[in-house]
């Protein structure tokens, strides 16, 4: 991986569109999913293997009414970019093994079969090559892909089912929380509850998200950009925000809520980890109380609060509400970590930056 891949079209069945949708997409104002290629690519699962994968026209799948994704959710997700190459104009993935093995844990976890690594990371490789014009040519724009995996099956026993529908979509897209420099406001949930112990919350399965969206409703009714999400059990411990993994800045130290089956395992929280590591900065995966924090607020110990993830990079937080009050971080400023970690996520994206850890994997 990093040395670059092969994207060998003629393993896909390829059938084109007759007139790309391309040039009626303003670039200049890209939001996030609005707006989608011209190709998807699809497999099925039946008698027990995949077939030869198909690049269609993106467009409406047949599906029965019956569907045992649609009833009981089992269906699983994943979410990666495609990056222009700034100065060489390559394109590039960022780690996508590492989707591809989050694809197989979550698929675990729903009884789904999962596509293997390097069939997973061709396939994407594959969509993305035939929409290689696709690919926004700015810094901080990417091409989206969304790679859907359900189960397809019509029946209605609660049980796994036996056919399932792969399917990968793109859409160029800016970062999810628009320009950078903007800190978020988030609000630390006091009922709802995202994950439980003993549940689906580091699975990227859809009921997580489901779940989310009427909390998510009043908290942006109240001007929070986002939900911090605390701990299933006592409502006391910091776990992460919405599509966002946090870390927090205390002292010397940056610290992020350790894994522990709640938290989804994003890779961009890997990353910023092995950044930090290779900066020598000290980590702590551990868990961390909003009481401990506010203390720290209250002291003046507490730098800064950022939250990391694919679609929205690295995002500084400038304030927490908990229970009637407001933890604050002093505004971002250049030369903060979380700038500086967002320049050496996306210059190593970009191919701006060297890329030492082997992390990108070329789209031929
Ligand atoms: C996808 C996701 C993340 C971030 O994961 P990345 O791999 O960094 O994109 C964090 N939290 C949740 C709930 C997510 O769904």
């Amino acid at each position: 991986m990093g040395k670059g891949g092969s994207s060998a079209t003629d393993q896909y069945l390829l059938t084109r569109v007759r007139e790309s949708g391309r040039e009626s997409v303003d670039f200049d104002n890209l939001g996030f999913g609005d707006v989608f290629t011209d190709h998807m690519l699809v497999s099925d699962w039946h008698d027990g293997a995949w077939s030869t994968p198909r690049i269609i026209p993106h467009g409406p799948l047949s599906v029965s009414p019956a569907a045992l994704g649609l009833h009981y959710g089992q269906s699983v997700f994943e979410g990666l970019k495609a990056y222009w190459g700034i100065t060489d104009n390559q394109i590039r993935l960022f780690r996508p093994d590492r989707n591809a093995a989050r694809l197989a844990a979550s698929c675990e976890r729903l009884c789904i079969p999962a596509p293997d690594p390097e069939t997973f990371v061709a396939a994407i490789s594959a969509l993305v090559s035939v929409e290689r014009n696709w690919v926004p040519r700015v810094r901080g724009q990417a091409l989206y892909l969304r790679p859907l995996l359900f189960a397809s099956e019509g029946h209605l026993a609660v049980r796994p089912a036996q056919t399932y529908t792969f399917v990968v979509i793109a859409a160029p897209v800016s970062e999810y929380f628009g320009r950078t420099g903007r800190a978020l406001s988030l609000k630390a949930e006091e009922r709802f509850t995202r994950a439980a112990p003993g549940g689906t919350g580091s699975a990227k399965t859809a009921g997580n998200y489901a779940a989310t969206l009427q909390p998510m409703l009043s908290t942006s009714c109240e001007g929070f950009d986002q939900i911090l999400w605390l701990d299933g059990r006592e409502h006391r411990f910091a776990e992460e925000a919405g599509q966002m993994n946090v870390f927090f800045y205390l002292d010397d130290t940056v610290v992020t809520p350790d894994l522990g089956g709640t938290i989804l395992p994003g890779v961009t929280r890997e990353s910023v980890l092995a950044l930090l590591h290779d900066w020598g900065i000290p980590t702590e995966e551990r868990r961390l109380s909003m009481d401990e924090i506010q203390q720290a607020a209250g002291k003046g110990r507490l730098r800064e609060i950022f939250g990391a993830g694919t679609a929205a990079v690295v995002v500084p937080i400038m304030r927490i509400h908990h229970l009637g009050a407001d933890i604050c971080c002093r505004p971002p400023k250049h030369g903060s970590l979380c700038a500086r970690l967002y320049d050496a996520l996306l210059g190593v994206q970009h191919g701006e930056l060297p890329d030492h850890y082997q992390w990108t994997y070329r789209v031929t």
